[in-house]
């Protein structure tokens, strides 16, 4: 119970009903999930009965660590995994009844893209994602092809209901699931088979929710389902960071918590524990023009601190040059030593590209957090295929992808036929390989190296089956990249030879990670726990079609953290820079605000709450930028100031960083401490 304030240890110690933690940034609700792990462990409920559900598979991979080391080994044990994880584990284990196999595939966005243009007979790739977009809105309402076409409001909305309804045979076809699947596919599991519910509300001891504010009227579902009656649940949110409501998560869940358990206790905190008074009297100012849902009081015992800074700058590179200027300044001075206590945060992903070129200027390394990850790199995703493809050989889109990533000589026009032919007799193009009347449409030359590729797969998925432990695994691997040939296939389709190698490398970075696996030493961050015996080839693969579609691997590294304020949430640095904070940007562009709506003011609020998130990620200090120009595509328009920096109602006698004379003397003043401190290291060194 050391280091939790009164409410927190309450809010820990309630262990039998349903919990509901309701408090603002930073006031330690995260904490309370950690500690109420351990509590619960200490309290007699075994570890592996324990779920903890985070909004990100990062946020779990950090929960994981924390728990380790709070309760030591019995952390391991813990079920600490986002909604769609779950989901994984939930229908790899009881999935049959919806005809699922175990090994069935999780399609990542591409794949869907793909089956959609197939499916809705169009080769626009913009088409394909607009209907991606209105068919994962349904599913996460819960509703299937019928019953959005039942409820189409218009000609647009029927045609993709249609499309729809073709998506979701092909899907069934190929044994594989899209993400919103993975909640809505596992709910209905709860729902309609009462013997697959009983055993997970029999097993599972106490859930636990992050983020709650955040979740969507599916996973409410699911979360009910899985607690019963008994409601042995803690949930943990902040109505004011609702942030995802542009994806189908709502309050309502928030609102109905009360109604459906009448005997909810709810818990608030007030203390802030995160920021300096003068960062959460910015952010309580922002978000006050909200409504309430729940009223809150926030305070901080950390002192006054640095007042919040607004720097105005002309336009985006200078923007970028002050603020790297900022970090040298704030480094120089002592009042950070590390690269990673800094944050940039922006509205935008395509925000973050001159923020990188200016800190490869200064030399100052970076990352760009949920940019592009390892696992979405083109080689990576090819490998992928092709283990996808020895797990579940009936992953159509796996197999186009295995078979002619390295060329072998099939081409676009025997693929088609087979797809025809596939398509003819309800097989996958897999089932079709084999089948004797391929001859009838293809000619022998082409039958054979069909067959030919469909026996060395499945001699492939042999032999990983067989093949277990880090040793054997890494010569399995290397071995099997020669015979496809990969390396020269890299080189041969890269113009520059150093990309060619450093794609390469990253293949053996990638056969070296899954080795280790097999040798059972590596945790698997998707929530889906490995044991710490050997495993086979198979197996590992079996895990990597999900971790190479929901994971971002990330290192713990030293360097500055780019970031969209969407993929903030949760985290905190002790000095954030707030920038792009102009109109249009943040809040994002509000195209009927001069004939305002429920739906516009709505948006409004989020795009608040949005700018509250990103105030209360920092601890220390706090720096607000914006532009008086900016670049829209190929033009440069003027901006205005966001309308959230007047609502943080500043101190103006202290808000503004003096533009060019301040840079000048922080650039001297940075000079001069480099110089010294390179003058003391030489000394040292003599
Ligand atoms: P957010 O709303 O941003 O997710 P949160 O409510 O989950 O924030 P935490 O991340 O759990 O807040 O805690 C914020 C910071 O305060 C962390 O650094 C945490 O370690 C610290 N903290 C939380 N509770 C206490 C406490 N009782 N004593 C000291 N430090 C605390
Ligand atoms: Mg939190």
């Amino acid at each position: 119970m050391s280091g939790l304030n009164l409410a927190q240890q309450e809010a820990v110690n309630y262990m039998h009903g349903p919990c509901l933690v309701l408090a603002g940034a930073g006031s330690g609700k995260t904490r309370v999930i950690t500690h109420k792990i351990g509590r619960l462990i200490q309290s007699g409920v075994e570890a592996r009965r324990i779920l903890a559900i985070t909004f990100t598979n990062k946020a779990a991979a950090e929960m994981r660590e924390r728990a380790k080391s709070l309760i030591g080994r019995d952390a391991k044990e813990v079920v600490i995994c986002t909604f769609h994880a779950l989901g994984v584990r939930l229908l790899r284990q009881d999935g049959a009844p919806l005809g699922l196999k175990p090994q069935f595939s999780i399609l990542d966005t591409d794949d869907v893209t793909s089956i959609l243009k197939d499916a809705g007979g169009t080769t626009d790739a913009a088409t394909a994602r607009q209907w991606q977009w209105g068919i994962s809105l349904w599913k996460n309402m819960g509703l299937n092809a019928a019953q959005a076409l039942a409820q189409a409001k218009d000609e647009n909305e029927r045609v993709t209901a249609m499309v729809m309804q073709r998506y979701e045979e092909r899907l069934t076809a190929y044994q594989s699931v899209d993400f919103d699947d993975l909640i809505g596919m596992p709910l209905k599991l709860l729902v309609q088979h009462e013997d697959v519910r009983a055993k997970w509300q029999q097993l599972l001891g106490h859930v636990l929710v992050d983020e709650y504010q955040d979740t969507n009227a599916t996973q409410y579902e699911m979360l009910k389902l899985l607690v019963g009656d008994k409601g042995r649940f803690t949930a943990v949110g902040d109505d004011d960071q609702s942030i995802y409501g542009w994806r189908g998560a709502t309050l309502d869940n928030l609102k109905r918590l009360p109604q459906d358990w009448p005997q909810l206790k709810v818990v608030k905190l007030e203390q802030n524990y995160r920021s300096t008074s003068a960062i959460l009297r910015a952010a309580n100012n922002v978000i006050q023009p909200n409504p309430k849902l729940f009223p809150k009081t926030l305070f901080s015992e950390l002192g006054e601190g640095e007042p919040v800074r607004v720097v105005d700058c002309d336009n985006e590179d200078h923007e970028a040059e002050r603020v790297v200027a900022r970090m040298q300044s704030i480094r120089a001075n002592g009042m950070a030593k590390d690269w990673k206590d800094f944050a940039v945060l922006y509205r935008a992903n395509h925000q973050a590209r001159v923020f990188e070129q200016a800190l490869r200027k200064a030399q100052i390394p970076y990352k760009v957090s949920g940019g592009q990850s390892f696992f979405d790199r083109a080689e990576i995703r090819d490998l992928c295929a092709w283990l996808r493809l020895w797990v579940n050989e009936d992953d159509d889109p796996a197999f186009l992808r295995a078979v002619t990533t390295p060329k072998r000589g099939i081409g676009h026009q025997t693929l088609g036929t087979l797809g025809e032919f596939a398509g003819k007799y309800k097989l996958s193009l897999f089932g079709a390989l084999f089948s004797s009347s391929l001859g009838s449409v293809l000619n022998a030359r082409a039958v054979g190296s069909l067959q030919e590729f469909g026996r060395f797969v499945n001699d492939l998925q042999y032999r990983a089956r067989h093949t277990s432990g880090a040793e054997d695994a890494r010569a399995f691997l290397t071995e099997w990249l020669k015979d496809i040939g990969y390396e020269k296939h890299l080189y041969d389709g890269e113009e520059s030879e150093k990309l060619a190698a450093s794609r390469w490398t990253n293949v053996m970075d990638f056969c070296d990670w899954m080795a280790q696996r097999c040798g059972g030493t590596i945790d698997d961050t998707a929530g889906v726990q490995v044991a710490s015996e050997k495993k086979n080839l198979l197996e590992v693969a079996q895990t990597i079609a999900l971790l190479s579609t929901l994971t971002e691997r990330e290192q713990d590294q030293n360097v500055v953290t780019l970031s969209t304020l969407h993929a903030s949430k949760g985290l905190e640095w002790p000095h954030v820079m707030l920038v792009g904070c102009v109109e249009g940007l943040l809040p994002f562009k509000l195209e009927d605000e001069d004939k305002p709506s429920e739906g516009m003011l709505q948006r409004l609020q989020e795009e608040r709450r949005l700018m509250y998130v990103g105030i209360t990620r920092a601890q220390r200090s706090l720096a607000v930028s914006w532009t008086k120009r900016r670049k829209k595509g190929r033009e440069t328009i003027a901006a205005q100031p966001s309308r959230f920096i007047a609502e943080m109602a500043l101190n103006q006698a202290t808000v503004k960083e003096d533009p060019r004379e301040k840079l000048k003397a922080l650039r001297a003043e940075f000079a001069k401490k480099s110089a010294d401190a390179q003058a003391a290291a030489a000394a040292a060194a003599k």
